[in-house]
């Protein structure tokens, strides 16, 4: 909106509130209010100078999904007010590392990643991240194991889990993989009725996310404009 506060990122804050009025609309024709949906402007790859420009246009949930970059962003930008994020698979062995910054991590996808940060001194966030798709290489818990996971959240005193998360695949109409992950958030709550949340829809389907019940839009480029190179 106001080029002051895109701070050298022209256009963001159109992109920003363009975004905003299409979880709007979509929330209208799905019947549902836009108090439910909660958005992540996933930041990975920009620099920490792009996460502070939002965080100016009233942005307080940021996304990224390298440990290292985000823990040397959520440094910087220690004195911000912000939330993040961890949307992207996480080595065990860096996960007290991340524990420590993340308020919320989406990608809880076994139980040593459970079991490395049960104990940790603050509350976590966590959502049981579940592969939508037959290759284990895409990250994800198998819906198989949804149950017995939830129920090893369940027992760490450090995480309050909140749902379920997932990415479409691109080899599917998201609408259909979308209400798949639905049944798993059905089958999740049984166990843990507290957890209703739904970590689903980034920049290509979105809408569809919300027509299926996501409650956690984790949304990039659309906001941010195209990603630089990994460095
Ligand atoms: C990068 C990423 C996003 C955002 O993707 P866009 O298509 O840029 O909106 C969402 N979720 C995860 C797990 C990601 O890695």
């Amino acid at each position: 909106m106001s080029e002051a506060s895109d701070r050298g990122f022209p256009g963001l804050g159109d992109r920003l509130h363009q975004v905003q009025s299409g979880i709007a609309d979509a929330c209208r024709d799905a019947g549902r209010s836009s108090d439910e949906i909660d958005l992540i402007v996933v930041t990975k790859f920009h620099p920490v100078e792009l996460v502070a420009a939002l965080a100016d246009l009233g942005v307080r949930d940021v996304g990224e999904n390298r440990h290292q970059e985000a823990q040397a962003k959520a440094e910087q930008l220690a004195e911000l007010d912000l939330r993040w994020h961890f949307v992207g698979q996480l080595q065990t062995k860096k996960a007290r590392q991340a524990a420590r910054y993340a308020h919320a991590i989406h990608s809880i996808d076994r139980e040593r990643l459970v079991d490395a940060i049960a104990d940790m001194e603050r509350e976590i966030e966590v959502f049981i991240q579940v592969n939508l798709t037959e290759d284990p290489a895409r990250g994800g818990a198998a819906p198989a194991e949804l149950e017995r996971l939830a129920e090893h959240v369940l027992r760490a005193p450090a995480l309050h889990l909140r749902g379920v998360m997932a990415v479409a695949p691109l080899e599917e109409p998201a609408p259909a993989a979308f209400e798949r992950l639905a049944g798993y958030s059905e089958r999740v709550r049984a166990v843990a009725p507290g957890a209703t949340a739904i970590s689903a829809g980034m920049t290509h389907d979105y809408r569809e996310a919300i027509a299926a019940g996501a409650t956690h839009l984790r949304i990039g480029s659309a906001i941010t404009g195209k990603r630089p190179e990994p460095r």
